[in-house]
């Protein structure tokens, strides 16, 4: 300890014998006493809040790049209310069946996988920002690419635009399916116009982003859409290590009759096989029964399958990380630890504010502050865009995921949480669920009606110095 203590002050480390010191430090301690030092892998993975990358991810690129091998690309349908995301994912599953199965898939568990060509890919089925951000918010983010339906007798809608925000604040790339184009009224170059005043130009006209062309109802171009996904795919990374840690995202979870709890996982990286001691948020089990999304049972899973498993202790959430552990005391005792903090948390309240944010920024664990701005009228958002994008920090970039006219709602808040993002609303109010949830989720939301207090409150918050609103 003398030694290790002397290196430290010669660093410029006052320690004393019984001090933690980080990761770096250690590293330079060692290299100068000549040993190498090396990351500890956890025993168990904890889930992150972060809204950068996500856990799973970072996990697989800890892992042996040689062991890596192509798994299929899972994507989400996300778009405004009644473009038919619906109809689309029912089009996809009855095209597609993996297997080949004609009649397709008669149950819903969340998630399923079809082919084109050999190549699977595996479709989460809840559409809806909902489910997406909830993964997200767990730092889970199930998708590797979402697929965007724009009506094309509607074009761009508010939800189409949130749906962006998501996908952009998720760094997930946007392939565009244009639906209903069977409909007399359907107008795809103004909505190709629309979309590219958003920045996502069409690949036809020079941009990069893919459009496809599709009829959900008539089932048509669903094979141009999932050859355009296989297309992004490819040009993605999309990996895992089916003999590294079991490791993957809850879907969904309920409780049956005569069959306790059931939930759906996507696994993502390693394999999951029967008889497993499993860790998912704070449940846990051994999987006593393991079923593929056709209800068929099988006995191992590797990544990008979604599976239905039985065996669980309790409901684990939609989003939350699951993983498989050496034991079921193991699994039992993370489980129920988390189980009392999270019983801890609750009481001491929310901790993503905006205090916690800038604790951040002030660790230099943050270089971002996130805002979420919405506004009365467009005449008023444009210049408080303009405005906020002006304003400039050396330390910490602005980042406005999202804009729009309007109240503030659960949406809002929903992407706030998950992006750990600020919400300013100029002149308008969040309505009763977007409150209830900014509560529970612990999302700060600022209200103004006059411009220069917005600005001046965002100044002193690059400068963290900003008195937390109760
Ligand atoms: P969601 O709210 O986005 O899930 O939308 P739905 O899938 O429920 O579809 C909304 C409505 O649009 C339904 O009445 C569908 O039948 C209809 N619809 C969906 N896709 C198409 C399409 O390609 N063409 C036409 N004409 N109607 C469609």
């Amino acid at each position: 300890p003398i030694q290790v203590i002397k290196i430290l002050m010669s660093n410029g480390v006052m320690a004393s014998i019984n001090q933690t010191i980080d990761f770096d430090t250690a590293a330079v301690v060692s290299s100068e006493l000549g040993f190498e030092a090396s990351m500890e892998q956890p025993d168990v993975v904890e889930e992150k809040e972060t809204g950068e990358i996500p856990l799973w991810r970072q996990l697989i690129a800890n892992e042996e790049s040689t062991q890596l091998i192509a798994r299929a690309p899972v994507v989400t349908i996300l778009g405004h209310v009644d473009h038919g995301k619906t109809t689309l994912l029912d089009a996809i599953r009855h095209a597609n069946v993996a297997g080949g199965e004609a009649g397709g898939i008669t149950q819903h568990i969340g998630a399923y996988q079809v082919e084109l060509k050999n190549h699977p890919i595996t479709f989460l089925d809840t559409p809806g920002h909902a489910a997406f951000t909830a993964m997200r918010a767990r730092g889970a983010q199930g998708a590797d690419i979402v697929v965007l339906v724009v009506a094309a007798d509607d074009g761009v809608m508010p939800q189409t635009r949130e749906a962006i925000a998501h996908a952009r604040a998720a760094r997930v790339p946007i392939i565009v399916a244009l639906n209903k184009i069977d409909k007399p009224d359907a107008n795809p170059d103004f909505v190709k116009k629309q979309l590219a005043d958003m920045g996502l130009v069409p690949d036809d006209w020079e941009g990069n982003t893919i459009i496809v062309p599709v009829s959900a109802k008539q089932k048509k171009g669903i094979d141009d859409l999932l050859e355009a996904i296989l297309l992004v795919a490819d040009s993605m990374e999309i990996k895992a290590n089916p003999q590294g840690r079991t490791i993957g995202t809850v879907v969904e979870a309920q409780v049956e009759r005569a069959k306790g709890v059931i939930a759906t996982l996507l696994v993502q990286n390693g394999t999951l096989e029967l008889g497993d001691a499993v860790l998912a948020g704070s449940s846990y089990g051994r999987v006593r029964a393991m079923f593929d999304f056709r209800g068929r049972k099988i006995h191992k899973a590797g990544p990008s399958t979604p599976v239905q498993i039985m065996g669980l202790n309790d409901v684990p959430t939609a989003g939350d990380l699951f993983q498989v552990m050496q034991s079921e005391k193991e699994a039992r005792q993370v489980a129920e630890e988390r189980k009392s903090q999270a019983h801890e948390t609750q009481i001491s309240g929310p901790k993503a504010s905006l205090e916690e944010l800038f604790s951040r920024v002030q660790s230099g664990e943050e270089h971002e502050l996130r805002l979420i701005v919405k506004a009365d009228v467009q005449g008023s958002l444009e210049p408080i865009v303009n405005e906020i994008n002006d304003m400039k920090s050396d330390e910490i970039k602005i980042n406005i995921l999202h804009s729009e006219t309007g109240n503030i709602t659960e949406n809002d808040v929903m992407l706030a949480a998950a992006s750990k993002a600020i919400i300013i609303g100029f002149n308008v109010q969040p309505d009763g669920s977007a409150r209830r949830t900014a509560e529970s989720e612990g999302v700060s939301i600022r209200l103004y009606d006059i411009i220069y207090r917005m600005t001046e409150d965002i100044e002193k918050a690059l400068k963290g110095m900003l008195e937390p609103e109760f």
